[in-house]
């Protein structure tokens, strides 16, 4: 953890013992406000699970002084796979054990992304994704709010009819959102696989069924495909081309490209998933090649007018809390501007999410979720790695004093 460096108490606060009439009062030197405006000396006014007013200037008593720190809201993970994790022997292992002991790796995981300032992630998906879901949603367990496809459709998944009967299906399961992948992995090149009738099946059904899509495509022929298809939003993209990324563009899809996390984090973990399914010595060559194609088409993405690009890691295990490290990245590599990367992780992502109500603002009427920040991230994006104070729903997780001061 990054917060090790930084020489500490780290108070939890027990979020039962704050009553939810209680009016808690926050200030700080800035406020960012995930639309893109910036409060100097402002307190943030939260009563129950929600800010009631954000009043300027410094007077007035606080019940949390975070001092120099700079508050935003609660980060959003548009792509996170909490499930993930290395098992007992440090090799990769989901889904393989008894279902306690996943269900166990994946509530860890959970919880180190609250704690690392991501309030809302999405996951695409499986089957425990709901139960986890439900028990940080009944308020007691602590973690960020969860949206999950459940599971995930593909080639395999049939006959453009049989698609339409899954995602019905989904629908009655309670996923969120519904997670196809147009393309093979990138450890297998990343080429179109789902034909364009059983893409039209799923994202059209979707769409009847008012639910999202989220699409894994990696090749230009998989992105058009998808977009053509009618689906929301496309993950990964590491081969997309400049007429790719404009048709994304003037067609209002969603591109979550992820180019600070996922790889890095598999190079690093080499070890621990080799020799499982795709992850051969080609693979890992596919990935390492990935990363100089990340850092270009990144540029060009965020060059690309009227592109909306929101934050997602495909965090994967073992990458679990270093979500920020997506922020940094997109501003180190494809030089975003550090506001424009912060709105992609907070009312952008939200937006994406048709949650752009409730989460990813700070304002009146929206759910409390704010993080404080060790630092300006507008003059230095690594401070978005810094999470010093997490409040999520009006409930304080996470403070960590002497850095308040
Ligand atoms: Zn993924």
């Amino acid at each position: 953890m990054r917060l090790a460096a930084i020489s500490c108490v780290l108070l939890l606060v027990p979020a039962t013992l704050l009553s939810q009439d209680q009016t808690i009062r926050i200030r700080a030197a800035t406020i960012i406000d995930g639309g893109g405006k910036t409060i100097k000396n402002g307190t943030i006014v939260v009563r129950g699970s929600k800010i009631t007013s954000i009043e300027p200037g410094g007077t007035g008593s606080a019940t949390y002084d975070l001092g120099s720190l700079t508050v935003i809201p609660g980060m959003i993970d548009v792509h996170a796979h909490l499930g993930w994790h290395f098992d007992k022997d440090g090799r990769y292992a989901a889904q393989r054990g008894a279902p306690a002991e996943e269900i166990l790796y994946s509530a860890e995981n959970a919880y180190v992304t609250l704690l690392a300032g991501f309030t809302t992630i999405q996951s695409p998906g499986q089957a425990n994704d709901v139960d986890l879901r439900d028990a940080i949603a009944r308020g007691v367990f602590p973690g960020p709010r969860v949206l999950t496809s459940i599971r995930q459709l593909n080639e395999g998944s049939g006959t453009p009819d049989e698609i339409r009967d899954k995602v019905r299906q989904l629908k009655k399961d309670g996923a969120d959102v519904v997670k196809i992948f147009a393309s093979a992995s990138i450890r297998d090149g990343g080429k179109q696989t789902m034909t364009g009738p059983q893409l039209q099946a799923a994202c059209g059904e979707a769409k009847a069924q008012g639910l999202r899509t989220m699409v894994h495509a990696h090749s230009p022929e998989s992105i058009k495909a998808s977009i053509d298809a009618g689906c929301d939003q496309i993950e990964h993209g590491v081969f997309a081309d400049e007429a790719t990324l404009k048709l994304m563009a003037d067609k209002g899809v969603y591109f979550d490209p992820n180019v600070g996390v996922v790889l890095q984090n598999y190079l690093r973990n080499k070890a621990k998933f080799l020799g499982i399914s795709n992850y051969t010595e080609e693979g890992f060559a596919y990935m390492e090649k990935g990363l100089a194609l990340n850092a270009a088409m990144i540029k060009q993405a965020v060059a690309t007018p009227n592109l909306k690009m929101v934050l997602g890691t495909d965090a994967v295990a073992g990458a679990h809390g270093h979500n920020a490290d997506e922020i940094v990245e997109r501003v180190r590599q494809g030089n975003q501007k550090p506001m424009d990367a912060i709105v992609s992780a907070t009312s952008l992502a939200a937006k994406s999410m048709n949650l752009d109500k409730t989460i990813g603002t700070l304002a009146p009427g929206y759910e409390a979720d704010l993080v404080a920040l060790s630092g300006d991230p507008l003059t230095d994006i690594t401070a978005v790695t810094r999470v010093a104070f997490v409040m999520k729903g009006g409930k304080v997780y996470k403070h960590v004093a002497a850095a308040a001061k």
